[in-house]
């Protein structure tokens, strides 16, 4: 059993307009825009990224904003909801904010105890507010949300699976213990993590596949302190037999991809180097950051992403 991993670190998801997204998350969410890249692997794509301050692993949503994308339609095999941490008596005062902007889908309920805000994004994604107890990370307030209110960082994320044996030794593989269990859904959660510690597994025996689209979660990454600690997850799974692509680096962390039983796409990236390398923290995410290999893409691209405010 590996015990690197210390929770999530990214959770990245499929948009339609790129402006609507960041209003959303920088506005509405009061998160920080701690990056505007492109897709590396599709540069005519923005790669946006909201979290904390620096972006701290654990914080970070990131998107691919495809303009005329249609939406996804929700199913097994995917990430279904992703879920924030934010301060217990909270909830009411976000439960009028996003009452108050018409934010769509909105909802309250109770899982293992603890009491959620329910809510959809500008695409249908599926997110909730997380009442919790103790979350000592620090609250990113230039969004103009209270330190009373903000978002500390992900809490976790839901996986809707047809059965949950395989991925669910996965997640024992991957240092992850099984910590509750009710109606169809199993908590796991990882010990001495990062805070985004839960993964619950949501069993749907009957439901039809996800067909990813705008407002799907495209991909879930988790931390690793470091590059070496990287190298023996990735030997570890692929002793185990798992299909990992090499190491790839995105500038912001070192990247590994595999695909899971239930057909979730993992990531593991390092919390090294962060998003302070290529503009100091004052600046995180205001002017446009190009990767090396996409330099000469400057004019051109500046010409066709849209703005986003
Ligand atoms: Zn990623």
């Amino acid at each position: 059993m590996l015990n690197q991993i210390k929770g999530l670190h990214h959770v990245t998801s499929l948009a339609s307009s790129a402006s609507k997204n960041n209003a959303f998350f920088t506005d509405t969410l009061g998160l920080r825009r701690v990056k505007q890249t492109v897709n590396f692997d599709a540069p005519d794509v923005y790669h946006l990224y909201y979290g904390d301050e620096t972006g701290s692993p654990g914080s970070v949503m990131t998107y691919f904003p495809f303009p005329m994308a249609g939406r996804g339609r929700p199913g097994v095999g995917e990430v279904g909801r992703t879920a924030f941490s934010v301060p217990k008596d909270s909830l009411d005062a976000w439960t009028d904010r996003l009452a108050m902007l018409d934010v769509d889908g909105l909802g309250r309920d109770t899982r293992f105890g603890e009491d959620r805000v329910l809510f959809d994004g500008p695409d249908g994604d599926a997110f909730a507010l997380v009442g919790t107890e103790g979350d000592a990370r620090a609250p990113w307030t230039g969004g103009g949300i209270s330190d009373g209110m903000a978002i500390r960082g992900f809490q976790g994320a839901d996986m809707r699976l047809r059965d949950e044996g395989a991925s669910a030794e996965l997640l024992r593989f991957m240092g992850y213990e099984e910590v509750d269990r009710q109606d169809n859904v199993t908590r796991f959660a990882v010990p001495a993590g990062n805070e985004a510690n839960v993964i619950d597994i949501e069993t749907l025996p009957g439901a039809a596949h996800a067909a990813q689209g705008a407002g799907s979660v495209h991909h879930i990454a988790f931390a690793v302190e470091n590059r070496a600690r990287q190298l023996e997850v990735r030997e570890a799974l692929m002793d185990t037999g798992y299909q990992v692509t090499p190491v790839i680096d995105r500038d912001y962390f070192w990247a590994i991809y595999f695909r899971t039983p239930g057909g979730v796409l993992f990531e593991v990236a390092t919390n090294e180097p962060g998003f302070a390398t290529d503009e100091d923290t004052a600046h995180l995410g205001q002017a446009l950051q190009l990767p090396s290999q996409h330099a000469h893409l400057r004019e051109k691209l500046e010409r066709v992403l849209e703005p986003l405010e």
